[in-house]
């Protein structure tokens, strides 16, 4: 299947080829098509995917069928860093088009707050926002939702694990009841059944792969004592080729922590924690980007919604309790077409955790000795995970499972107009900072 079978625009299919993308990935073969059909969807499918392409390219495409008026998509979210992501993705795709997009979250300066409203009440045609920031927002009021044809809940789990159920039913019930709402989400938890059942007509259910890492990721695993792992991981980087890596740890002190000990060793890494306000996080997730940090050292505040090509390297210094975060801390690797490393430092009571990690990869993950000069690290003892079939590609209507988890939040204001050839008329309604 190539991108041209599915009919879209020609700028759009412009875009696709500008992003390098050749063929649709599953999640965009099989929720394109349903998209533009107007069919309401739940998609499950992780990051790394390709899903957020899967649901721009069709938006993109029909919002270049309609003349400019207004607001048309609204995507919620839940993070600063996710809004960012995808109006940066939308910006590349639709470089040629006269799309006006506009990400909308918390946590900017009292500057940022009036260029939202500003822009918000001016109107773009697709906004991306963080619930909370939206409902901050729509409190003061004049922003028009009437013309809104598309909403889109991306990472719908995890906004419900941050609390925003309430505020995303009190979003939807400000929008038109004739539009489509396409709901992505990691995990398919009941809360989140009951969430699409409320704002969803008769949805069509995807599911993409959706406990299997991207193929294209190395996945290795040391057995070692807490004590030992600080050495192990400096042997890692200082005699790894490794260019752009980033490191997961279970809580804040410890990257802190760990942050200072690199820079010891000369090893130009950075902290990423929720304690940095968002400025702070924006300029480190850009020199990460532009390659002036080599190793970037987060709390799970990191593994979701970081859009960063080229990392060759994902350390799991401590096994994430959740095994699905386990895939969404190695899904940074790897991203679609591209390879990569994922190594996790398995303790003797992070055992069952790595285990639990095992079964719902379906695979075994191959274990690296020690270096000598460590000495011996705690002996695995397991029962072998059983094998089991590799990710489902299957249509259906909503059935149940899974359990969700937790997340961060926040938020800005990004501008944009683009120049552009054919299609719609350029000029209507847009941000004005
Ligand atoms: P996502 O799951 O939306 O976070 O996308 C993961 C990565 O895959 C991003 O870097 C996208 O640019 C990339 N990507 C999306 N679709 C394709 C495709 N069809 N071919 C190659 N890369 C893609």
């Amino acid at each position: 299947m190539t991108f041209e079978d599915f009919q879209l625009d020609d700028d759009v299919l412009d875009g696709i080829h500008a992003m390098g993308y050749r063929t649709p990935t599953p999640i965009q073969e099989q929720a394109i098509p349903l998209i533009l059909e107007g069919k309401d969807l739940i998609a499950c499918a992780q990051t790394g995917t390709g899903k957020t392409a899967a649901f721009m390219l069709p938006l993109l495409h029909k919002i270049l069928q309609l003349p400019a008026d207004g607001i048309n998509t609204l995507i919620l979210v839940p993070t600063r860093e996710l809004a960012i992501q995808i109006d940066h993705q939308v910006e590349a795709m639709g470089y040629y088009l006269n799309v006006k997009s506009l990400a909308v979250y918390g946590g900017g300066s009292g500057q940022s707050w009036v260029q939202q409203k500003q822009a918000l009440t001016k109107g773009a045609d697709i906004i991306i926002a963080t619930p909370g920031r939206l409902i901050a927002q729509m409190q003061m009021g004049g922003m028009d939702f009437s013309k809104i044809e598309h909403l889109v809940l991306d990472e719908a789990d995890r906004m419900l694990d941050m609390g925003f159920y309430e505020d995303i039913i009190k979003i939807v019930s400000t929008l038109p009841k004739e539009r489509q709402t396409l709901c992505f989400s990691a995990t398919m938890p009941p809360r989140i059944r009951k969430l699409t059942q409320q704002i969803q007509k008769d949805p069509l259910q995807i599911n993409i792969a959706i406990s299997k890492p991207a193929e294209g990721i190395r996945q290795l695993a040391y057995m070692a004592h807490d004590e030992q792992k600080h050495k192990l991981l400096l042997q890692v980087l200082l005699e790894g080729q490794y260019k752009s890596v980033i490191i997961f740890s279970s809580s804040k002190e410890k990257v802190k922590r760990l942050e200072g000990e690199f820079r010891r060793a000369k090893i130009n890494a950075r902290a990423f924690h929720s304690d940095l306000v968002q400025e702070e996080r924006e300029k480190l997730m850009l020199d990460f980007k532009n390659q002036k940090i080599d190793v970037l050292v987060g709390t799970d505040v990191l593994s979701r919604g970081i859009h960063v090509e080229g990392i060759d390297l994902v350390v799991n210094y401590d096994v994430p309790p959740d095994p699905e975060d386990y895939v969404h801390r190695i899904g940074r690797t790897a991203r679609a077409a591209s390879t990569g490393t994922a190594i996790t430092f398995v303790n003797e009571k992070d055992l069952r955790r790595f285990h639990s990690i095992e079964k719902l990869i379906g695979r075994e993950i191959e274990q690296v000795p020690l270096p000598e000069s460590l000495g011996k690290g705690p002996a695995y003892h397991a029962p072998r995970p059983r094998p089991q079939g590799a990710g489902s590609h299957s249509q259906s209507k909503p059935g149940g499972d899974k359990a969700g988890k937790k997340g961060s939040g926040g938020g800005k204001y990004y501008k944009k107009s683009k120049p552009k050839g054919q299609g719609r008329a350029p000029g209507g309604a847009g941000p004005q900072a």
